[in-house]
């Protein structure tokens, strides 16, 4: 399996939002996950490297080329992909995976997952989403998106394409047992 991360690049979140980055790197090194991530190496996402790099596990960043111009890359992540643009790096995350997994995170973080969404709403991504929610992080979000389906700006059938787990040894399961989604999934985009 090959799952896409999106977390935080801060170094200043609470240390339950670092234990629970670790406990999650710890579950896909132990299933032989494939790990594809920012490439960042601070924050969250340094946290999820370091781990994975340390138990010898697989991990890939993918970085635009100015990022890396002011070394924000992970030194010790040898599988890395540059792209030319913020938005190249977005389209790359999501090629090729088998789910994506969101973490606790700023607006970069926000942008990658809310656009994931949309475009499975559009039925042009259709891999599992699972949102980690860790100490409740998520809340807000998860009111918000419900809010739009009750509230008609969204179908009923798009709370499917989501699920928060609160621990991080219920992502993996989350992820193999999210509802099947296609391309079909444009039928039904717009509420009519
Ligand atoms: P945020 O959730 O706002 O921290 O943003 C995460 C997004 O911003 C990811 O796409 C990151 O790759 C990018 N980003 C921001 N700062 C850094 C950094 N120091 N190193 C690597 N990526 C970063």
């Amino acid at each position: 399996m090959r799952i896409c991360v999106y977390c935080a690049s801060s170094a200043k979140v609470h240390s339950d939002y670092f234990e629970a980055t670790e406990k999650l790197a710890l579950e896909f090194v132990k299933a032989n996950v494939e790990v594809v991530y920012g490439g960042g190496a601070v924050g969250l996402m340094g946290k999820l490297a370091d781990t994975i790099l340390l138990q010898g596990g697989k991990i890939k960043g993918i970085m635009p080329r100015f990022m890396n111009e002011v070394e924000w890359a992970h030194k010790d992540v040898t599988d890395f992909e540059f792209t030319e643009t913020m938005h190249e790096r977005k389209a790359r995350f999501l090629e090729g995976i088998d789910g994506l997994v969101t973490l606790p995170g700023g607006s970069g973080t926000l942008e990658e997952l809310l656009e994931a969404i949309t475009l499975k709403r559009l039925g042009q991504f259709t891999k599992p989403i699972v949102i980690l929610n860790t100490k409740g992080f998520y809340d807000p979000l998860r009111e918000m998106l419900e809010r739009c389906v009750h509230e008609n700006f969204m179908h009923e059938k798009h709370l499917e394409m989501w699920s928060f787990v609160d621990q991080p040894k219920d992502v993996i399961d989350a992820l193999m047992t999210a509802a099947a989604w296609d391309k079909s999934a444009i039928d039904f985009a717009t509420n009519k």
